[in-house]
């Protein structure tokens, strides 16, 4: 301090000369979001220090932060325990962009769908102990609706998330030694339309989490904070191009990429269609893991604790969840895989379900998903009850139902996707499906094609009654639906389908 006022640092002026400049070219109608953001004397320099930046930064270009960045900014979301637990007790729910901060403690209001939370659990790898999985079924007996869902959001596929990393072999021969490497994927999101991009680099597995640190510190830097539908790395990606992202990455980073182009790896072999469901050897002599069907990943508590049970005692007390919404029993001697059967036989799930029913996927829907225009998972079971009634395929297929766009159960790399939509039927609206077919992630990597628009949902079973059959009938021998479908035109394969719909009805 002197005599003539504050002096501020070079810093905090260059910070007051872009926010000035920013308010300014946002007009002067817009005191409401300016007054939001925090001046620069108290910024903090903490790990939210790199947003508060990214968002003067989007200010100070003109930018105009969208409602949950400035609620962000204003009140930092893990400050807010004492505020939900007020609520709690006064069993009142949040309201407007308080909604968005419960979301960072895994809290989602899912109003007007349900006035009620859909609690949402992360598990690195899709790693959970049976204790743990005991203890999910408690919570969910005392404070929820006594049920808990397999939801399809690990990352697994890694052509289909933000940032993938695939498994391959390298010969050697080249500049790298040969081993074990991940190839890093970025922007991929099926719901908008794209999958991964391959960074052209090559990582050890050592370097999969710097690498995916430095991805995150230039998207946190420069991801679009000023329209919600764009705050997605693939966005960035399409704006800067590929190689401007990774050049702006390498810094962050304690080494240089390993610029490896993608023909000298040997790529991992094909995605198993239903996500690993059955009884497969492992690579230690004498055990297997046992894949369990788990229809539309519903799980009632007694599951729960069923399923923690057989766990502890047959295998190593460890359970895996698939991005299939199914779940894997690992460690199991080969002398208690029949007891494991029948201990899943008694809680009503196999680890042998039919083609149709292995991996048939559907979004947490209206029962507990506020965006949802469907009763997703109550439709797939429709579905697979129909067509399990009247149609025997003799190798896996893939259903996947979405009650949004944002596609969670990923319909575009399906088989068979279903969209959920409304439907006019007379003076009612009904909900219905947007039909697609062909998708596939990894080997079989497609983006699905619509062929039916706004299907209601009592009539979607009968139209993939119809599809299998027209598939079944005119297919090469040994062909794969994803193969049939993708070799026929759209007009062509509606003309089949309908035909077989005919041929049904008659
Ligand atoms: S796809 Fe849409 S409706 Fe389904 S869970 Fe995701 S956000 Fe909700």
């Amino acid at each position: 301090m002197t005599d003539g006022g504050p002096v501020l640092t070079e810093q905090q002026k260059q910070y007051l000369e872009g926010f000035l400049a920013g308010v300014k070219n946002r007009g002067a109608g817009d005191a409401s979001a300016a007054s939001a953001l925090t001046p620069a004397e108290t910024k903090p320099s903490g790990p939210e220090a790199i947003h508060i930046e990214a968002q003067d930064r989007a200010v100070a270009a003109g930018g105009k932060l969208v409602p949950e960045e400035l609620a962000k900014r204003a009140k930092h979301p893990f400050d807010m325990w004492d505020e939900m637990r007020a609520n709690a007790a006064a069993k009142r729910f949040p309201k407007g962009t308080d909604v968005f901060l419960h979301k960072f403690h895994g809290l989602f209001y899912v109003a007007p769908n349900q006035d009620a939370f859909m609690r949402r659990v992360r598990l690195p790898g899709g790693l959970i102990a049976a204790a743990q999985l005991r203890g999910l079924g408690d919570v969910a007996e005392t404070y929820g609706g006594g049920y808990a869902h397999v939801t399809s959001r690990l990352g697994v596929l890694e052509d289909t998330n933000d940032i993938g990393f695939a498994a391959v072999a390298v010969d050697g021969g080249g500049a790298v030694p040969a081993g074990v490497y991940f190839r890093m994927l970025l922007g991929g999101i099926t719901g908008h339309g794209d999958f991964g991009r391959d960074s052209g680099v090559l990582l050890t597995p050592a370097e999969v989490v710097p690498a995916a640190a430095a991805v995150l510190r230039v998207f946190i830097a420069h991801g679009d904070r000023t329209d919600r539908k764009k705050a997605r790395l693939k966005y960035l990606l399409d704006a800067w191009g590929l190689e401007k992202f990774m050049v702006e990455a390498e810094p962050a980073l304690p080494f240089k990429w390993r610029r490896v182009p993608p023909e000298m790896c040997r790529p991992r072999g094909p995605i198993a269609k239903h996500g690993h469901v059955g009884v497969h050897p492992q690579r230690q002599a004498g055990l297997s893991y046992v894949g369990v069907a788990v229809p539309v990943g519903y799980l009632p508590v007694a599951q729960l604790r069923g399923l923690a049970d057989i766990a502890a005692r047959h295998g190593s007390g460890t359970l895996r969840l698939t991005v299939w919404q199914n779940l894997i029993v690992s460690d199991v001697p080969d002398g208690a895989l029949a007891a494991v059967e029948r201990e899943l036989g008694a809680l009503g799930l196999t680890s042998t379900p039919s083609h149709i029913r292995g991996a048939l996927v559907a979004c947490t829907g209206n029962m507990g998903c506020k965006f949802a225009l469907s009763n997703t998972k109550t439709h797939a079971l429709a579905i697979g009850d129909w067509l399990e009634a009247r149609v025997a395929l003799d190798q896996p297929l893939n259903i996947h139902l979405t009650g949004c766009p944002a596609s969670c159960a990923q319909i575009h790399v399906g088989d068979i996707g279903l969209l959920a939509t409304k439907v006019d039927r007379g003076d009612d609206e009904v909900e219905g499906y947007h039909v697609m077919v062909g998708g596939g992630a990894g080997a079989e990597r497609a983006m699905a094609r619509a062929i039916y628009h706004s299907v209601p949902a009592d009539a979607v079973p009968a139209k993939l009654e119809a599809m299998l059959r027209a598939y079944l009938a005119h297919r090469h021998d040994g062909e794969t639906f994803h193969a049939f479908v993708n070799r026929h035109a759209v007009d062509a394969l509606v003309r089949l389908f309908d035909a077989a719909a005919l041929e049904i009805a008659a």
